[in-house]
């Protein structure tokens, strides 16, 4: 896979992706020279005088274009369970299913470490792809099912996105530091009644709280300012349930 070696925008926010610098770069809005995209200078202009700019891609760049499933966590959730749980540089994390692992991969761009499950070999696959994009080095893809045991101990925070998330609370129970973190994801309420109904039999577990967040853009163009008449609406429930005992 080759690398992606340069960022340019337009001013009309379109976003292309250079490969290979020994090339000129063809755009809609025209092409730029190769001696261009080697310049220290940041605006590059194409043969039509159209003005690009042009950085290296930052974390954010190589992560938009990851290969992805449909049901990948939306970035507003993943905002959620950062701020909520206050994981850093320090931390240890596990997270299954990988799905095509976003969640996974944005975790170990912030964190110490990060282990993922996950029961498919192409989402594996997937997995391992984006791996490679980001030059993520702290990431682990494992092929185990979570349902079945979890073998890291201390670990400072667990991510679930899957079916079945009680399933999964005597393993925490174990796998969890005091005062670590298990957040689940779910796109149904049903799941998620079911699950924090099973924390009140988990002595070592606290329920502490259940939320969705929504996100809505807004326009700004002149005096036309309004909010998008498209949302992204809901995407899943976020429970955050902590170890509380030994
Ligand atoms: N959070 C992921 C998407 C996960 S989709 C992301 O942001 O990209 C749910 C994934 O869980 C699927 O890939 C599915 O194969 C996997 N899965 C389902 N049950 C599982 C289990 N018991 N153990 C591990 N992975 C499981």
């Amino acid at each position: 896979m080759e690398k992606i070696k340069k960022i340019a925008i337009s001013r009309d926010g379109k976003k292309y992706f250079i490969r290979d610098t020994t090339k000129d770069y063809h755009t809609k809005e025209g092409f730029i020279r190769k001696e261009e995209l080697k310049k220290t200078s940041s605006i590059a202009r194409t043969n039509t005088g159209s003005e690009l700019y042009i950085f290296n891609p930052k974390f954010i760049d190589l992560y938009n274009k990851i290969k992805r499933l449909p049901q990948i966590i939306p970035l507003k959730d993943i905002g959620a369970i950062i701020a909520n749980t206050g994981i850093n540089k320090k931390s240890y994390v596990l997270d299954a299913g990988s799905g095509s692992g976003a969640l996974s991969l944005f975790l170990s761009n912030i964190v110490k470490r990060v282990v993922t499950y996950e029961i498919r070999d192409d989402f594996i696959k997937i997995v391992r792809h984006n791996i490679q994009l980001l030059k993520i080095k702290n990431l682990n893809v494992e092929k185990k099912d979570i349902y079945l045991g979890i073998d890291e101990k201390n670990l400072d925070l667990i991510t679930l996105d899957v079916p079945k998330p009680w399933e999964v609370l005597a393993h925490a129970e174990k796998s969890l530091k005091l005062g670590g973190f298990l957040v689940s994801y779910s796109p149904t309420i049903v799941q998620v009644s079911d699950l924090v109904n099973s924390v009140k039999n988990c002595k070592t577990l606290l329920h502490i709280k259940t939320m969705e967040t929504l996100e809505r853009e807004w326009e700004i163009e002149e005096r036309r300012v309004r909010p998008k008449s498209r949302m992204l609406g809901h995407s899943g429930f976020l429970t955050f349930i902590r170890k509380i005992s030994a």
